[in-house]
């Protein structure tokens, strides 16, 4: 097992589309375990592959329940409804957090580690954080779309609406 480096933004990788996985392999495994293990040691609850310059369409996502690591290879959202704005901040993007107004609910056609094929309604923290993962396999990161940055002392204020503190991803 190996703890990876983190791109940060900046890097070109992290504005490049990354490919569709199609071997569901050992490597594979090995490679879900390693982003595990680079996202825990981060205290994150998301990472996407090329955060750690890994160009393909996979993520994980741990919002520390009773589910455990989820993984998801080649998420595709076949469905979005409703509007909220939530507090975000990314491994990628360190010391900022941003407002960012995204869809409240999504469906999610994916691939598990065997590559059968799931869909996944969600909704809260789950729906956000999906989003903002698949945005990473698009090279999109949450700067460009928030609405206002968010300072500590404004987090504070506005407490009851934001995130859990370790809600990097
Ligand atoms: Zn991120």
């Amino acid at each position: 097992m190996s703890r990876k480096k983190i791109l940060h933004i900046g890097d070109p990788l992290l504005r490049a589309v990354s490919h569709p996985v199609k071997k569901f392999d050992l490597r594979l495994a090995m490679i879900v375990r390693d982003m595990g293990e680079t996202m825990y040691g981060a205290d994150g609850i998301g990472l996407a592959a090329p955060q750690i310059g890994l160009m393909r369409r996979l993520i994980v996502i741990d919002l520390y329940d009773e589910e455990g690591l989820r993984v998801f290879v080649n998420p595709d959202i076949i469905k979005a409804e409703g509007e909220v704005s939530l507090t975000e901040g990314c491994l990628s993007v360190p010391g900022r957090r941003g407002c960012v107004t995204r869809p409240e609910l999504v469906t999610v056609r994916y691939q598990d580690i065997k590559g059968n094929v799931h869909e996944l309604s969600a909704e809260g923290l789950l729906a956000r954080a999906l989003q903002h993962e698949i945005d990473h396999l698009n090279g999109v990161l949450y700067v460009d779309l928030m609405d206002y940055e968010v300072f500590e002392e404004e987090e504070e204020e506005e407490e009851e609406e934001a995130l859990p503190q370790a809600s990097e991803a």
